[in-house]
């Protein structure tokens, strides 16, 4: 199948959160992770993942650039660069500079800009951007600890990190319809100014900007402006109807298996309620802070339980405990520990005969899938917003990823029952 849609995420839970939206959309979506070496994999949309957001300006403009040169001579028909819906960057970028030498690219002088997911809460009014009923700078994002978001008026955001103009196209527009916002962007255009920040506040508005915007080279935004994407392709034929089928992958084989890293309080939640349902192992780690001796305890722990259902790794814990950790070891040091011992346990649990793996928290993900080798995932349903399942490349393994704060208290039983090939 031809390529469609090339994107650049700018971190990776952002890209699986990007290929999730585009699947349900209808378009198969394969998630590459970082800067391709080889062809790209068959899909209607791929989703290359820098860790690029918080990167030094340089090496992000540059990865993005390689990025996109894979997915333009992949044959893709436009390109997204996906960013947080929270517009997570600084003075310095990465947005504006990477959005800059995009445009530059792919020389079409203009691109919008809309970070808006209402179904999570971010919507911009007025050029400026909520975290539910807060301006984005009282939101808690000031305090961010590498993004510190001070401004909510994305024309100004964007104006700084950027060697062009910035322009608002207001709501009054965008509830027009989306003829009046492709007439909106095409004026602009025209008048030399380089990306509009696009007010919206409903999901219909973005499927609405997601209309306008067929046929532009280069789309940058949040997943929620991906909504609209896949129509344009089917109403040009270029995309067939394929429904829930974009979202099959391969049946599921081996055991079942969940390792958490997350200390956020949904995956504590999460831990709570395994505990009463599976068998579940809780690391001490300060007791033991040896990343080789905690992966040879848990998969010891594991012999034995492995089956359909799932056992359950944690070294997650409350705040106390990872405060007095971190106090023993400083903070980046108790972290990789951690991370160097969850992905050792993953890995011991595949050379087990595990097939279906659910990994809780980003930092943590990240170091799993790269013990494990993977490049590529393939993108199949959902099992909680923003959690889908997903089929690893080239180790042939069933992989849900789950940002710390997501799905439900159920999740680590609950992934295990949806069903991923009818
Ligand atoms: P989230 O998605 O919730 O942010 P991450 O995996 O990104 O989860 O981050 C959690 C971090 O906490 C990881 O670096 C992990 O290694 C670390 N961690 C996990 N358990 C503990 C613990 N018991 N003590 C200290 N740090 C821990």
């Amino acid at each position: 199948m031809p390529l469609l849609l090339g994107c650049i995420a700018d971190d990776f839970t952002g890209a699986t959160d990007l290929a999730s939206m585009l699947v349900k959309g209808g378009m198969t979506a394969v998630q590459v992770i970082g800067v391709p070496t080889g062809p790209l994999p068959d899909a209607d949309a791929v989703i290359i993942a820098l860790k690029s957001r918080t990167a030094p300006v340089a090496q992000a403009v540059t990865e993005s650039l390689a990025a996109c040169e894979a997915l333009l001579a992949a044959g893709a028909r436009q390109i997204f660069f996906k960013y947080c819906s929270t517009f997570d960057s600084t003075d310095e970028g990465n947005i504006g500079p990477v959005a800059d030498a995009l445009v530059k690219r792919l020389d079409c002088g203009f691109a919008l800009a809309n970070p808006c997911f209402p179904t999570n809460g971010r919507t911009v009014f007025q050029g400026h951007l909520f975290v539910g009923d807060k301006l984005l700078n009282e939101s808690g994002m000031e305090n961010h600890p590498l993004t510190p978001m001070k401004d909510a008026n994305l024309v100004r955001v964007l104006g700084r990190q950027t060697t062009g103009t910035v322009k608002l196209i207001p709501l009054a527009t965008v509830a027009e319809g989306p003829a009046a916002i492709r007439r909106a962007m095409t004026g602009l255009k025209e008048s030399g100014w380089r990306y509009a920040i696009i007010d919206a506040v409903t999901d219909q508005h973005l499927i609405d900007i997601g209309e306008a915007a067929a046929g532009q080279a280069l789309v940058t935004g949040g997943s929620g402006v991906a909504m609209g994407l896949p129509a344009n392709f089917r109403r040009t034929g270029l995309l067939p109807e394929r429904g829930e089928s974009a979202a099959i992958l391969p049946r599921m084989q081996g055991h079942a298996a969940v390792v958490a890293g997350s200390c956020s309080r949904a995956t504590l939640g999460q831990i709570g309620f395994a505990r009463d349902h599976a068998p579940t192992l809780e690391l001490d780690v300060l007791a033991m802070p040896d990343a080789a001796a905690l992966a040879a305890q848990a998969l010891d722990w594991a012999t034995g339980k492995l089956g359909d259902t799932p056992v359950v790794i944690a070294a997650s814990a409350p705040p106390e405990k990872v405060a007095a950790l971190q106090a023993k070891l400083g903070r980046d040091a108790a972290g990789a520990l951690v991370e160097h011992a969850l992905a050792a346990i993953a890995q011991g649990l595949v050379a087990r005969g595990v097939g279906r793996l659910v990994v809780a928290g980003g930092e943590t993900s990240g170091s799993v899938v790269q013990a494990l080798g993977v490049t590529s995932l393939r993108i199949g349903p959902e099992i909680d917003p923003g959690v889908p399942w997903t089929y690893a490349s080239p180790v042939n393994l069933h992989l849900a990823l789950k940002s710390g704060n997501f799905g439900a208290r159920d999740f680590f039983l609950k992934a295990f029952d949806v069903p991923v090939h009818p």
